[in-house]
């Protein structure tokens, strides 16, 4: 990607604050080291109530061969065990999907930070439903790269949410 696009164009991401912006471009930076590793490019960052990162992860379907490996469910792993997840933000560069809003969910985590639900949209509606506060940023530079993943390996993409290829 250009430095241009990586300069952002999100028109929601002023209703980020500097930590959340930090989280989002460390999730960013997840889905970028998924892509090089052959992956499905889906990043996430779980946050602190006070915005340090607790954990953060990429998709690893295809490394680990393991269809529970996704992005959301990296990052939860790599934070370890916590008391509570009141005050959290789970910010990925994807709407999540069913199984990771269920985590979010199951969990109580406060907030909910989506790259962009243009691509894929999951289940981050029900979960503003349910109480959870949720900001779809439609950051241009998470749409680019699930749109140019889609388009070179929708058979991955497909399996990845469970669909079949129509
Ligand atoms: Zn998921």
């Amino acid at each position: 990607m250009t430095d241009d696009i990586l300069e952002g164009e999100a028109p929601r991401a002023a209703q980020l604050g500097a930590a959340e912006r930090a989280g989002l471009e460390a999730a960013l930076e997840e889905a970028l080291l998924g892509k090089e590793e052959g992956g499905v490019p889906i990043g996430a960052a779980l946050l602190a109530a006070d915005g340090t990162i607790l954990g953060r992860g990429h998709n690893r379907r295809v490394q680990h061969g393991d269809p529970s490996a996704h992005a959301e469910t990296d990052a939860f792993r790599a934070a370890g065990r916590q008391p509570h997840y009141r005050g959290t933000t789970m910010v990925t560069t994807l709407s999540p999907c069913w199984y990771c809003s269920g985590l979010v969910r199951q969990f109580g985590i406060s907030r909910l930070v989506v790259g962009e639900a243009q691509t894929f949209s999951g289940g981050h509606d029900w979960l503003a439903e349910l109480g959870v506060e949720v900001i779809v940023v439609d950051d241009e530079r998470c749409v680019a790269l699930m749109t140019e993943f889609i388009e070179q390996h929708p058979d991955l993409w497909f399996e990845d949410i469970g669909e079949e290829r129509p």
